[in-house]
């Protein structure tokens, strides 16, 4: 195999995003990736004739480095908001509409949504208690902690618990507030009232309902981007390239494969954090970087996207789609997007009353289903949740994800700080990817060009 400038180890958005600017740089580079498709965890299935996202399925437009990318690779025109964002949460005692809110917590304890789901003496409860003066704060203080004790344990159980659940598969109490919410800390010393901080935050996120917006096609319309963009500046990406070792010889890097080694000057860890700390094993001369990435933690989750085709589902009855409380006693689902209702491209390409809704799995990081039995977990969820006895499912398709997600606890954005310095320190390494910038195509984008940036200077 040819000796290359740079080898980026990983083809997913931050393997991918490395090897284009790379390659903007002047820089020759190769991506081995293991898989037989780029992408990583932006990934399709067919269902119903139409590819559908099984991965990310949306970007968050409160920050701004996915939407940046999109258009710099000529995807403007692709970029569409949803259809509509009224998700429902399914607690104990049925369905509610999701109150404004900035993961679950409430921006106004007051709002009518918010007393619906919490009870007028558990709001009156919150409320009194965020007037309090802000105290000491742990910067690394659990989410589930901090609303607790501005709020109520009540906000945590009903509210923030099912979102948090929904969207990171973890527990409240188990993650660092300020890595899911980044500036949450900031804006609660500021504003002195953890709704109005959350408020403050939200705002910043733009309109209200539009704090995500997806590219007509899928996600994965970026991935093709991304591969013809940094093709067509030269970069060799190399598929089926499952990268077993490297290791320093003397200035160069030895990367082996499965077809033999090659030798480079750079070497960009693209890949999950258990992954890239195997890669770089015991040398001692790496542990600065391999110690911390082997304390980032990993969960399972899967999605299951089922089509069925119900004139009563024409109507959208969970609305955009529904975030389950833990401990449902029947919905095993830790979330459910009616992407058909969410999507107007997905809608007209399948045509009513054919839907597809996608069911996630996988509460806390941790798939506790059958993953063989995982359709009729989803049609049986479906159908509870739409009040039937059955629903007639046409097609099914189930991604599987393991460790797949990051599970931000409390020291993860140390911990991610610890990684990229000593990477940084380290001679001709790179570590991108991995987690380090949380569950979100933007962190990773963000974090993969930042990093680039300091290996090209
Ligand atoms: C189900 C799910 C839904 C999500 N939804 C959203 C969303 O809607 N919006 C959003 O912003 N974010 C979302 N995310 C998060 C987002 O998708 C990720 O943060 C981001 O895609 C991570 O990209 P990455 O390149 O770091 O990692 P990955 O996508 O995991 O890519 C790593 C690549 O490395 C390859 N690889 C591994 N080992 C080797 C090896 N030894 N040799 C060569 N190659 C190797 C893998 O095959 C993979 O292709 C979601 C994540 C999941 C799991």
């Amino acid at each position: 195999m040819p000796d290359s400038e740079v080898i980026v180890v990983g083809a997913g958005v931050a393997g991918l995003t490395a090897a284009r600017e790379l390659a903007l740089a002047g820089r020759t580079v190769s991506v081995l990736e293991s898989g037989d498709r780029p992408g990583g965890t932006l990934r399709t299935a067919t269902i119903g004739g139409v590819d559908l996202d099984v991965g990310a399925e949306g970007f968050s437009v409160a920050r701004p480095q996915t939407r940046a990318l999109i258009d710099e690779l000529g995807l403007a025109d692709r970029v569409v908001a949803p259809r509509r964002s009224d998700a429902r949460l399914l607690l104990d005692d049925g369905l509610h509409r999701v109150p404004p809110s900035l993961l679950g917590i409430p921006v106004d304890l007051g709002d009518p949504l918010t007393v619906d789901v919490l009870g007028a003496d558990a709001a009156r409860r919150a409320q009194g208690r965020d007037r309090a003066p802000v105290g000491e704060l742990a910067p690394d203080i659990a989410l589930g902690a901090l609303v607790r004790e501005r709020m109520d344990a009540d906000v945590v159980a009903r509210l923030v618990a099912p979102v948090v659940g929904g969207v990171h598969a973890v527990d409240p109490d188990t993650v660092e507030a300020e890595a899911v919410a980044p500036g949450l800390l900031g804006a609660l010393r500021a504003e002195g009232s953890l709704a109005r901080a959350a408020a403050r935050l939200r705002a910043a996120n733009g309109a209200p309902g539009s704090a995500v917006n997806g590219l007509v096609g899928g996600m994965t319309a970026l991935v093709g981007a991304l591969v013809d963009a940094a093709g067509g500046l030269g970069a060799d990406i190399r598929l089926n390239s499952r990268v077993r070792s490297v290791r320093r010889a003397g200035h160069r890097w030895q990367v082996r494969t499965d077809d033999g080694a090659r030798a480079c000057q750079d070497l960009v860890l693209a890949l999950d954090a258990p992954a890239a700390a195997m890669l770089l094993g015991d040398d001692p001369a790496w542990s600065g970087v391999v110690a911390p990435l082997r304390s980032v933690r990993l969960g399972d989750v899967a999605v299951v996207a089922l089509l069925v085709d119900l004139p009563v589902v024409d109507d959208d009855p969970l609305g955009s789609g529904v975030l389950v409380g833990p401990g449902h006693p029947s919905v095993r689902a830790k979330a459910l997007t009616h992407a058909s209702a969410k999507w107007d491209w997905v809608r007209e390409r399948l045509g009513p009353p054919r839907h597809v809704v996608r069911l996630s799995y996988g509460r806390d990081g941790t798939l506790a289903e059958q993953v063989d039995a995982l359709p009729a977990t989803a049609a049986a969820d479906l159908a509870a949740l739409l009040g039937r006895e059955s629903v007639a499912v046409e097609q099914s398709a189930v991604a599987r994800w393991p460790r797949t997600l990051v599970r931000p606890m409390p020291g993860h954005r140390a911990t991610a700080a610890a990684i990229v310095d000593a990477a940084t320190a380290a001679p001709n390494l790179a570590v991108v990817g991995a987690g380090l910038g949380g569950n979100s195509l933007a962190g990773t984008i963000a974090v993969s060009r930042g990093v680039v940036a300091q290996l090209t200077s």
